[in-house]
């Protein structure tokens, strides 16, 4: 079955097209109305948004409820790190406050306390940045813009029969950091080091909404295509 994605782009791009329904010639084919009728199939979320924005218009414009929907998850994986650094701060507060009050130092005292610091240094560091804020709209942007342009693997062609070392099995390739650096206007250096874990978590977001939105609509069609 030609992708869903393509059927998309296609609906939107000719009122009248019609798609395959399978290889090989005689088999059915979906018009225009079934890819729409299977698109309304895809419950509203994240996932219908994403397929909204990437594949129906010629240019990746996020509306207003995919934003809410990326605010909404942002939101909770902020609230995630915020919650995860404070109990290891309060944690090393308990260890430093236990060593002001212990007479000696013991050297079990002395590796809690390391270890309350290197659990505090670890979720700090898995922090994303204080000016994300800022960056969120164009790395949002950006990762929409790669979802959309996502080209099939070259190795499995999209078809990860076998484990592909390519791609990993996603079927997909995705963006260089240096695409992805010029795609938020930062160097390749600052996305690497400062943008990458942000980047790739709201990246993983919406491929995961979209994959989940785009197999509704298959088995839409499939079913329609054995009814
Ligand atoms: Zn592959």
């Amino acid at each position: 079955m030609t992708d869903v994605r393509e059927m998309l782009g296609a609906r939107f791009n000719a009122k009248t097209a019609r798609f395959d329904a399978g290889p090989g010639g005689g088999k059915p084919t979906f018009e225009a109305i079934d890819v729409a009728h299977a698109l309304g199939l895809v419950p509203a979320g994240l996932g219908r948004e994403v397929l909204e924005c990437c594949y129906l218009d010629a240019e990746v414009r996020p509306s207003p409820k995919l934003r809410v929907h990326v605010l909404n998850a942002v939101m909770g994986e902020w609230r995630r790190q915020e919650d995860a650094l404070a109990a290891a701060k309060l944690e090393l507060g308990f260890c430093q406050a236990m060593a002001e009050f212990a007479r000696s130092m013991s050297s079990e005292l002395r590796t809690k306390l390391e270890e309350a610091q290197g659990a505090y240094d670890s979720a700090k560091a898995q922090c994303w940045p204080r000016d994300a804020a800022a960056m969120l709209a164009p790395i949002t942007l950006a990762a929409l813009q790669e979802v959309a342009g996502c080209s099939a693997c070259d190795a499995c062609h999209g078809f990860p029969m076998v484990p592909c070392t390519r791609c990993g099995g996603t079927g997909y390739v995705s963006w260089s950091e240096r695409t992805r650096a010029t795609a938020i206007g930062r160097s390749k250096t600052v996305y690497r080091t400062i943008w990458a874990a942000m980047y790739n978590w709201i990246v993983a977001l919406l491929r995961n909404a979209e994959q989940e939105a785009a197999e509704v609509m298959k088995r839409a069609l499939t079913t329609r295509e054995v009814a």
